[in-house]
């Protein structure tokens, strides 16, 4: 059938430095332009030009760097419905069939409000955290049962089925890109691919802005605390590894402010607590111990 497809609207207001996304600028611009650019037009327009939306994409890269972040992001930027979130090993069910159905299931709802509100029906977000664990068994020898296989297929046919999905994007995550079957990656599938690696000094500098921005505002951070240095210390680091590492500091902070011994209490001048550059470097140090990392590693 020809039907238009739904229209997704950008909430209003919507501001990407509020997003909470640091160092991942690029990588927005780029899917938003690939997968969401035709959605924000009327569908009469889009019709016009005869073209489909993409409806997968899939992003890829290490743990901790953002991906889940931008996934749920995006379906705020778009009034979308709550994604659904679903782990590619949960999905996966010992019993004959229930992996297949637990695929239809997500999908069902989408596919309802599609069929009683036509373009009315908001889009509908799928995200599949680590999809590898789903999409790497088709074909394996080591899995006898092909409940891999018909997982796999069962996603297929539920993208394939274009007419049905205008109302659907399915965001795919993956920490081993090579470990996904060819199959889901071509066009009409997840066939945007965004990486999204860990981030250089300048998003690092923006990661640890973010998730100092509280304390900061609040007046609760010392004044020799200087990000960039921080940034500069902490090569390789993820976004969460980062986000590990503030929350680290403020443990040294508070630690300063109990009566060490008695564990009677906490001080009385807690309400002047500052998170301090020692805070920081204390904590730099406990990542340091615990991951075996040499100084020179990280210069
Ligand atoms: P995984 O592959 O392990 O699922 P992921 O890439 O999906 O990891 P997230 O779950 O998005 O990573 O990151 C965990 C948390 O780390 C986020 O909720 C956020 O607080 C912080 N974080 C990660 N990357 C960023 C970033 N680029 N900017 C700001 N915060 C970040």
């Amino acid at each position: 059938s020809n039907r238009a497809p739904t229209q997704a609207i950008i909430a209003p207001n919507f501001k990407f430095e509020d997003m909470g996304i640091g160092g991942l600028d690029t990588e927005f611009q780029a899917i938003f332009r690939r997968a969401f650019a035709s959605r924000v037009f009327p569908p009469g327009l889009v019709e016009k030009l005869g073209i489909t939306h993409s409806k997968g994409i899939l992003l890829y890269g290490p743990p901790g760097t953002g991906k889940t972040l931008m996934a749920r992001q995006i379906g705020k930027m778009l009034n979308a419905t709550e994604p659904k979130i679903v782990n590619g090993p949960e999905i996966l069910n010992k019993f004959v069939g229930a992996s297949e159905e637990n695929i239809r299931k997500l999908f069902a709802d989408a596919e309802k409000e599609q069929k009683e509100k036509g373009d009315e029906s908001s889009l509908h977000i799928i995200i599949f955290d680590e999809i590898d664990a789903i999409c790497k068994q088709r074909g394996s020898q080591s899995n006898g049962t092909g409940v891999g296989d018909s997982v796999v297929n069962q996603l297929l046919s539920k993208m394939d089925g274009v007419d049905q999905l205008n109302n659907v994007l399915v965001i795919g995550m993956t920490n081993r890109k090579d470990m996904i079957d060819d199959a889901l990656l071509r066009p009409g599938r997840f066939e945007i691919h965004i990486e999204i690696s860990l981030p250089d000094e300048a998003g690092r500098i923006q990661i640890l802005n973010i998730h100092t921005s509280k304390m900061k505002d609040n007046k609760v951070m010392a004044p020799d605390v200087d990000v960039t240095e921080l940034a500069s210390l902490t090569k390789n680091f993820s976004g969460a590894e980062l986000q590990g590492l503030v929350r680290s500091a403020t443990t040294f902070a508070f630690n300063r402010h109990i009566k060490v011994g008695t564990m009677a209490g906490i001080s009385d001048n807690v309400s002047d607590m500052q998170i301090t550059r020692a805070d920081f470097l204390s904590a730099l140090e406990e990542v340091h111990a615990a991951f075996g990392v040499s100084e020179e590693e990280l210069s």
